[in-house]
């Protein structure tokens, strides 16, 4: 009697929150599971600009895989996949054998999209990844470090970021704040140094609407960061970036590019194994891939239809969280031999994005939240899904991490 093997690729939301809805559903002789990540922690993406500006310690947003799963149930191998061969039912790993499997789960996240922008990939920093957000920080700092020494009192320290989505305008407000101590550190004028954020767009914040964008913008303007909308970046070079406008072409150097203006799917699977469409690979209603029964694709490397508007979600944590749900449901099914598979129906609850440690803007339960109350209900979500993942142990635990941990 074959005992299915299930592999999930990514221990990001989707993928640890799959294997932990798993672990429970299926008993230890009905499946094995598999979970195969880069890295042996799982980390939380959603505050990651703040490790990269340098706000938060990045032992508050990590947490070891096997501490949140039953490593008697589930098998965690910790590895890069480099390819998933579709038709052979497996999956070759870095440095370990091949994986072969019954079910899959691809879950492997993010890459930045840079729309075909020069220079962006090779000379601008990107937060893809835990790694990427140490790297931006001591950018940033070594930055400072090196305008402190050269003591030109004309210059200007210029950081550029592309793109006003959540993640451009959370990580720009945070770098806003760190700033005022880090002028300190080196003895810089503050008005030396510029913030400044570029978006295609009139507005930011495209998600939200108006009043709130106009809010967020203020609450920006108000920590020193300059908007420059309307404006696309062109090219991004060793030395700086050139931005295009209405009004012709404009030239900033030197200057610090950090771009968050756009994400596509993980790569290793999108388009090099399975079809996708911009960048992400169509869902089923079921999560299925089409034409593959037995292959599921699930939070940023997913696309999935909004029946409303008839447009993709757009990929967050939200929507990852929720479809680990029902992959695990639909999985345990499939290896019950059930008849019938749930259908996705996402329940979006809203969104908040953060405005530095002071101020965040949202929308919750089709409420428009603005300060103090925003910051709550960021705090809410964050502490919702950390019980999710590790019950009240992890929850607790990482409680007293925040009050004994500062950056
Ligand atoms: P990820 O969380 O990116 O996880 C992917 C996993 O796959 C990682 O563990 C990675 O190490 C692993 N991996 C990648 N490649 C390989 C490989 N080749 N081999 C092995 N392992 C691999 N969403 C919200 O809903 N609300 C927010 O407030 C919000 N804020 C955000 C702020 C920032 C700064 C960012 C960057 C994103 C934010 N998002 C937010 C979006 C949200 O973080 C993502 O939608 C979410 O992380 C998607 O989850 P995932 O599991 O698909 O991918």
């Amino acid at each position: 009697n074959h005992k299915p093997r299930i592999v999930v690729l990514g221990s990001g939301y989707a993928g640890i929150l799959t294997v932990a809805r798993l672990q429970k559903l299926l008993r230890q002789d009905e499946a094995d599971i598999i979970l195969v990540n880069k890295h042996d922690y799982h980390y939380l993406t959603t505050w990651l600009h703040e490790v990269a500006a340098g706000t938060c310690d990045e032992s508050r947003i990590t947490i070891p895989v096997r501490s949140v799963i039953d490593t008697e149930r589930v098998q965690f191998i910790k590895d890069t996949v480099m390819e998933v061969q579709k038709e052979e039912q497996r999956v070759l790993l870095c440095h370990g054998e091949a994986l072969t499997y019954d079910y899959l789960v691809v879950a492997l996240g993010y890459e930045p999209a840079t729309f075909g922008i020069p220079g962006i990939l090779e000379h601008s920093l990107t937060i893809r990844s835990m790694n990427s957000a140490r790297e931006i920080r001591s950018k940033i700092e070594s930055r400072f470090a090196d305008f402190a020494a050269r003591k030109n009192n004309h210059e200007k320290l210029t950081f550029i970021v592309g793109g006003a989505g959540f993640t451009g305008i959370e990580f720009i407000a945070e770098l806003a704040e760190r700033v005022p101590a880090l002028c300190d550190e080196y003895r810089i004028d503050r008005k030396q140094v510029q913030l400044i954020n570029v978006e295609g767009a009139p507005g930011i914040l495209a998600n939200f609407d108006c009043s709130l964008a106009e809010y967020a913008q203020k609450s920006l303007e108000s920590l020193g960061v300059s908007f420059r909308l309307s404006t696309r970046i062109k090219a991004v070079d060793p030395e700086g970036v050139t931005l295009l406008s209405q009004e012709g072409e404009e030239r900033i150097a030197p200057a610090t590019v950090i771009w968050t203006g756009g994400i596509q799917g993980n790569t290793v699977v999108c388009d090099r194994v399975f079809e996708a469409s911009h960048g992400r690979i169509p869902a089923e209603a079921d999560l299925r891939i089409k034409d593959y029964d037995n292959v599921f694709v699930i939070g940023d490397c997913s696309s999935f239809i909004d029946k409303r508007t008839g447009r993709p979600y757009p990929p967050t944590a939200q929507i990852a969280i929720m479809q680990s749900q029902t992959c695990a449901n639909n999985i345990a099914a499939l290896v019950r031999g059930g008849p019938t598979l749930e259908t996705f129906e996402p329940f979006m609850k809203g969104s908040v994005a953060t405005l530095g440690k002071e101020d965040a803007v949202g929308v919750v339960f089709g409420m428009k939240v603005k300060g103090k109350l925003a910051l709550l209900m960021k705090k809410l979500i964050d502490l919702r899904y950390l019980y999710m993942l590790g019950g009240a142990k992890l929850l607790l635990s990482r409680l007293r991490l925040s009050d004994s941990v500062e950056p």
